[in-house]
């Protein structure tokens, strides 16, 4: 019995006992096509559902629901954006020519016709085109899915759709498979759903990716976030109050909107614009909503009349609309409290087209009346891409010409010679330099960026020629750390420093060898020229520098060598047993120890251990007691009087479970300018939580004025520091 057939049947059925068939979820669907669907169109659509159904029966998803649960979720999503019968058709048989026997693009076609079983068959291959990362995404994976998109773009909206179900869902999958999703949904996905002007669902693709890539950064930003809310919300209505009875006045019927951000949104602000929690949270976003275009200049002439608009900040979306087709007046106000206001004026349809983007309005689109500003913007891109993939001389060019519509994250530069540099948003002179080559970075001086002398900090814009200049004696500073944004750069620089922490180990390691040698009544300089050599030549080591940096790096026992050294010169003596000193400049060849985060100030002792070099802990730690087992390999160490840097220590601090305690203890630590490393919670119930905090202070008293200050809250039962 083929699909159409049994659809009679059903058909032929009393009306409400079809409708006892349905399972719930699809039910749903049914009410939400009601809505705008004829009755026809609503009958095509659940007899896609039938065939889908009987197609995915027996097969389940991982969470262990029955499989059709997924297309008909995809559907609904599809349905929300007000989609086309077809559409909705495609949308729950989207998996049936992949996964179901018996389900062929023939029999689609059969079935429901040739759009349909194109749109199924489209879908169909884009799942088969992978985009690990955005840095391995091929021209060819590109191509096949523009082309896709271009035959119908409705094939883009299906996957959309489809990929954001599975984003919901991502639970089921397991931790490997998350990330993946999740870096090509954030990667790819998320940006295909902007260029379509999809912003709604761009952005929930984005908090899930942003939640399963990095839960912990997400969990912390959420928690802020919640504990800022209440302040902000006081602020705020009065913000849309005062707005929306002056523009009342002024006769004009509007809709005031509070703008809420979102954890990735704010993430991305923070780390683009190298901005801090507190400055991205300080602007507030008030959205206003009128019916017609005129009165979007009239509401912009009302709200600056109110408050001082900032200057430069005003622009019209709405003369030139975004490439996208987005459209809205965009400006910036200094608000009562001090802090800007974020305006965006629309109307009504633009505001549809603003979430919606290519899908807005779509079902009249169908009935041929004209396409919204943002279909025809998409239709206007597709057919530029597919031009310029006929022009392009490699699908090099044509990937270029991708990404730069893609991802405007990234900026693109000249070299003199006119190569092309792809480099990150925000990227600087630096970036550049190591981009050309690790040693034009390595010796860097400064960039002439069209032609001006610019320093090496600058921030470069796409389209510039940049040249590099640099000085044979110049090299990386570790200050450029601090705003390189490329990875090439970062290891780059970083991989210098780390030559110059050899050249620390071997400062280290002459300390600790000259100590062992004093214990046993010798000294360096007391060492004969041709024992040194012996020894040297004996453990195969070519230079003094060798045997010190690996002394220092614990592959060898200074009391060891020493007494191997001396030895033969057949003196001994007992000498005043000092300690190495610390003063904190050794970071790159000596560490501190996790398990009790020693500070200046506590009682340390030192182990040698093989690859991690000297490994600094309390003598009161725990983990010593074994080590003493191994006296060759402690080291007595003590810190100089005065110890350069900061420390890394924890505290376990006891708190009523209250909104806000998070940022009250924080606040307590940074008033005594301690910076937070980290923060996790260890046990928490409805009453109390136990927090543990990673914070960095210089000695103990410095962090007995932290404790001090924590106590002092209100919200905060014990502090106590964590060591070992
Ligand atoms: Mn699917």
């Amino acid at each position: 019995m083929n699909a159409a057939s049994a659809l009679a049947t059903a058909d032929t059925a009393p009306q409400s006992a079809a409708a006892d068939l349905l399972p719930h979820y699809m039910l749903d669907l049914r009410q939400m096509l009601e809505s705008y669907m004829t009755p026809e169109q609503v009958r095509q659509v659940e007899r896609a559902f039938v065939v889908g159904e009987r197609a995915h029966r027996g097969q389940t998803r991982k969470s262990g629901e029955p499989y059709i649960t997924h297309p008909v979720a995809v559907a609904r999503i599809l349905a929300e954006m007000h989609l086309d019968a077809e559409t909705l058709q495609a949308g729950i048989l989207h998996d049936t020519i992949e996964d179901c026997e018996g389900v062929t693009k023939d029999s689609l076609r059969g079935d429901f016709g040739d759009n349909v079983a194109d749109l199924v068959d489209g879908v169909t291959k884009l799942d088969k085109v992978q985009f690990a990362s955005r840095e391995a995404a091929t021209a060819e994976s590109f191509r096949k899915m523009l082309l896709a998109m271009a035959r119908d773009l409705r094939v883009m909206l299906i996957k959309l759709a489809d990929r954001l179900h599975n984003m919901r869902t991502l639970e089921a999958q397991s931790g490997a498979s998350q990330r993946r999703i999740a870096r090509e949904t954030l990667e790819v996905y998320a940006p295909i759903a902007q260029r379509l002007g999809m912003n709604k669902l761009k952005s929930e693709l984005q908090e899930l990716s942003f939640k399963a890539l990095y839960p912990h950064r997400h969990a912390v930003i959420a928690a802020r976030i919640k504990s800022m809310i209440g302040n902000r919300r006081e602020i705020m209505s009065k913000i849309e109050a005062a707005l929306s009875a002056r523009l009342k006045e002024d006769g004009l019927h509007a809709r005031v909107v509070g703008r809420v951000k979102s954890p990735y949104s704010i993430y991305r602000k923070m780390l683009g614009d190298r901005k801090t929690f507190a400055e991205v949270m300080d602007v507030y976003g008030v959205r206003i909503i009128v019916s017609k275009v005129s009165q979007c200049y009239q509401a912009l002439g009302t709200a600056h009349a109110m408050y001082k608009p900032l200057d430069n900040r005003f622009k019209d979306y709405i003369a030139i609309p975004k490439a996208n087709g987005y459209q809205s007046l965009h400006t910036v106000l200094f608000g009562p409290a001090g802090a800007p206001i974020e305006v965006q004026i629309r109307t009504d349809d633009m505001d549809v087209v603003a979430e919606r983007g290519v899908a807005a309005h779509w079902i009249y689109k169908t009935e041929s009346t004209p396409a919204n500003n943002a279909q025809m913007r998409a239709r206007e891109w597709l057919q530029g891409l597919l031009d310029s993939q006929r022009q392009a001389g490699s699908s090099i060019e044509f990937l270029e010409a991708v990404k730069v519509d893609l991802f405007p994250d990234e900026v693109y530069l000249f070299t003199p010679k006119g190569r092309i540099l792809a480099l990150p948003r925000n990227a600087c002179a630096i970036d550049f330099a190591y981009a050309v080559h690790t040693n034009v970075g390595d010796h860097a001086v400064a960039a002439r960026v069209d032609r001006q002398l610019k320093p090496l900090r600058t921030r470069l814009v796409s389209g510039q020629t940049v040249e590099i200049v640099t000085a044979p004696s110049a090299a990386p500073q570790p200050q450029w750390l601090e705003f390189v944004v490329s990875s090439k750069a970062r290891t780059a620089i970083r991989h210098y420093l780390k030559q110059l922490q050899h050249e620390d180990a071997i400062a280290l390691g002459h300390r600790m060898l000259g100590r062992a040698l004093a214990d046993i009544g010798g000294g360096l300089d007391a060492l004969p020229e041709d024992a040194l050599r012996r020894y040297l030549d004996e453990n195969r080591l070519r230079r003094l520098e060798e045997l010190l940096s690996d002394i220092a790096l614990g592959a060898r026992m200074p009391a060891l060598v020493a007494r191997q050294l001396w030895a033969n010169e057949g003196q001994s003596a007992a000498a005043p047993r000092d300690a190495v000193r610390i003063s904190g400049t050794e970071r790159g060849v000596m560490t501190f120890a996790h398990c009790c985060h020693p500070i200046p100030g506590d009682p340390i002792i030192g182990f040698l251990s093989a690859g991690k070099g000297l490994v600094v802990h309390q003598t009161t730690c725990p983990n010593v007691v074994e080590m003493r087992k191994q006296p060759d390999r402690i080291v007595r160490v003590d810190w100089e009087p005065e110890v350069q840097g900061d420390f890394r220590t924890q505290l376990k601090i006891e708190v009523a479970n209250r909104p806000g305690v998070l940022a009250t203890v924080a606040a307590a630590i940074a008033e005594t300018n301690s910076n937070i490393e980290n923060v996790e919670y260890l046990e928490r119930d409805s009453i109390s939580a136990s927090l543990l905090f990673t914070i960095e202070v210089r000695h103990r008293e410095h962090l007995n004025d932290v404790m001090r200050r924590i106590r002092r809250s209100d919200v905060v039962q014990t502090v106590q520091r964590q060591s070992g």
